[in-house]
């Protein structure tokens, strides 16, 4: 049998998404309700049962990590996690997604236990749209946060923006400068139908619109050496050197064609696309001692196998899970 988690498309899968937490210090309009309820702790999964899935994935191809939530530094001693899974043979490489706001304090410990990659979502300069977007307060402690991973030492740090009509238009500019001046990548993110607000597409501030604004008012921007343009984000490079901005075109150029990516909730879920209606529950396993590894990996592979062709958000056919972003992973 081959060790590589295939899909009848013939996609193989090597990027695994976990979510650690549900809970989330901010409320953003985008990603989530306000009212929310938030999981009982009991069916968190633990960092060693997070471990487990990771040391039964990792034999079978997945040699890549994102931590994501809800936010993922709302869970207590992070790194413990991460220095556990940088020890498992065949992952080389751990991310962190986060919105920022617990970065200050927990940025030298997570530097030091290993984790490389650090994507801090931020989608305004501005303190009252931070507050219209997300629903709390926090720009300061973000951006403190930023500062903070920076003077610790991770070597590259992305910004990630969601591209919303209405609002990335006034902050596009202010972000890309920032980036620029602080060595940071800025990555935006199209506005995706899988939060608590009713989508629509006009709400989409589209790649190509993206581009016009900076390349007309930061400086020309060209497809950056090695772009690929089948890769999820597309990368441009600044014409004056002054570095890349990344776009995740998911609605107006989905990448599914090429998606290598599982995911597994903080529930103890895996699902095989974040658009995804159908879950494995993979929790009563996990917990099981001893572990039935060969059951896991069975259960990994068959989520794999039945991944669908795409997600479907440009046809009538689209289905909005019913999951939000925060209880999924993103
Ligand atoms: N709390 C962490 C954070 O803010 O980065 C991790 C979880 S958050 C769900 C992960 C990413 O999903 C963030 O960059 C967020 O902006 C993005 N996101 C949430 N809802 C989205 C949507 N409807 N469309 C596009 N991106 C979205």
């Amino acid at each position: 049998m081959t060790p590589q988690l295939l899909d009848t498309y013939g996609r193989v899968h090597n990027n695994l998404r976990i979510s650690v937490a549900d809970r989330c210090n901010l409320r953003s309009v985008y990603c989530m309700p306000e009212d929310v309820t938030f999981l009982d702790k009991s069916h968190l999964l633990s960092f060693e049962e997070m471990t487990r899935f990771v040391r039964v994935a990792a034999p079978l191809g997945i040699d890549k990590i994102r931590l994501t939530g809800g936010e993922p530094l709302m869970r207590k001693e992070l790194h413990k996690l991460v220095s556990q899974l940088i020890n498992i043979p065949g992952i080389r490489d751990i991310g962190l997604t986060t919105n920022g706001l617990l970065l200050e304090r927990q940025a030298a410990e997570l530097h030091a236990a290993g984790l490389d990659r650090l994507n801090v979502s931020l989608d305004t300069l501005d303190e009252t749209r931070f507050r219209e977007l997300s629903r709390r307060d926090g720009l300061p402690d973000v951006l403190a946060g930023l500062a903070e991973a920076k003077r610790v030492g991770f070597s590259r740090i992305k910004l990630n923006a969601v591209a919303i009509r209405g609002f990335i238009e006034h902050d596009a500019v202010p972000l890309a400068r920032y980036c620029r001046d602080n060595g940071f990548e800025l990555r935006f993110i199209e506005y995706m139908p899988i939060g608590a607000e009713a989508w629509e597409r006009e709400k989409v501030f589209f790649a190509h619109e993206l581009l016009e604004l900076l390349d007309r008012e930061v400086s020309p921007l060209s497809p950056a050496p090695g772009y690929d343009p089948s890769a999820p984000a597309m990368e441009f490079a600044y014409a004056d050197g002054g570095g890349t901005v990344g776009i995740i075109a998911s609605v107006s150029r989905p990448f599914c064609t090429k998606c290598n990516r599982l995911r597994l909730t903080a529930d103890g879920k895996v699902r095989n696309c974040l658009f995804a209606l159908d879950e494995t529950d993979v929790k009563g396993l996990l917990r099981a001692d001893p572990l039935d590894e060969p059951a896991l990996a069975e259960a990994i592979r068959a989520s794999v196998w039945a991944k669908w062709e795409g997600h479907e958000i440009n046809t009538a056919r689209f289905v909005k899970p019913l999951r939000t972003m925060h209880a999924i992973g993103g």
